[in-house]
């Protein structure tokens, strides 16, 4: 039985699915993380590639009860958690390779999970809605900006609703992550806050929400509001931030 409490939205058709995961360029040795495995469409997928262990991330346990029982490979690691709050330093592994076809409803909190475990994770493949992948690279919003500072973000292709089951009310797209070779050790939970605060009221020019004389170290005109800013403007507001602690 489908709960639509978990966004289950099975992925159908061998080809499509070998198309995700021949994008995903597994190598041998390579440890890889899904999330939300559902019925195994994607997983057995996987097997087929050299990878040395595949961990499964699925919220469901009757979905994980049921993959216990059609899977049997030594490579896999059977975790029945939330991907949304998952600690990622538990798999005791500092180059994870994660990949899903992304719970819709929960699709943001996943990313940003993601990104508070960057230490861990070099590149990451998700479906999500088209519009999603769109608002984050194309908008600016903290979260995108957040995702953006640690990570390149690749819009790979999109996938039609047909292949789905249920076939969900929206087109969907597959992106990459892709860590940058970022040298900051930003605090991420305050990184988030600072950025939070930033977008809070968008339309209000900078100014009213920030110390000036913190605008006038980073060079950045009071006057702008941050649907304005560049990346590059945020982080170096951020880190006249981080100087004068
Ligand atoms: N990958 C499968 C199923 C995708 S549907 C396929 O392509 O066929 C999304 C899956 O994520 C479901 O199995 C659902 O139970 C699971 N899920 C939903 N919320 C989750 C969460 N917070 N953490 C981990 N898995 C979750």
């Amino acid at each position: 039985m489908l709960k639509k409490r978990f966004a289950q939205h099975l992925l159908i058709g061998s080809g499509i699915l070998q198309k995700l995961v021949d994008l995903a360029e597994i190598k041998s040795e390579e440890t890889v993380v899904e999330i939300g495995p559902g019925t195994g469409n994607l997983t057995k997928k996987l097997l087929n590639t050299p990878l040395k262990k595949l961990f499964l991330i699925e919220i469901d346990p009757e979905m994980i009860e049921h993959l216990k029982n059609i899977i049997k490979d030594e490579r896999v690691v059977f975790i029945n958690a939330d991907a949304t709050k998952f600690d990622f330093s538990l798999l005791k592994e500092r180059n994870l390779k994660l990949i899903g076809n992304l719970p819709y409803n929960v699709a943001s909190l996943i990313i940003e999970n993601t990104v508070m475990h960057k230490n861990y994770i070099p590149c990451a493949f998700y479906m999500v809605q088209k519009e999603v992948a769109e608002r984050l690279i194309d908008e600016k919003s903290w979260l995108s900006i957040f995702v953006k500072t640690f990570y390149e973000i690749k819009y790979l292709m999109s996938i039609p609703a047909k292949f789905f089951i249920p076939p969900p009310k929206v087109i969907s797209a597959f992106i990459k992550l892709e860590r940058k070779d970022f040298k900051e050790s930003f605090n991420l939970k305050e990184y988030k806050n600072f950025l939070t605060k930033l977008f809070s009221q968008k339309r209000k020019m900078i100014k009213h929400k920030i110390d000036e004389t913190y605008l006038k170290k980073s060079g950045i005109s009071g006057e702008k509001r941050v649907e304005e800013f560049e990346l590059k403007d945020f982080l170096s507001l951020y880190s006249v931030f981080l100087k004068s602690k």
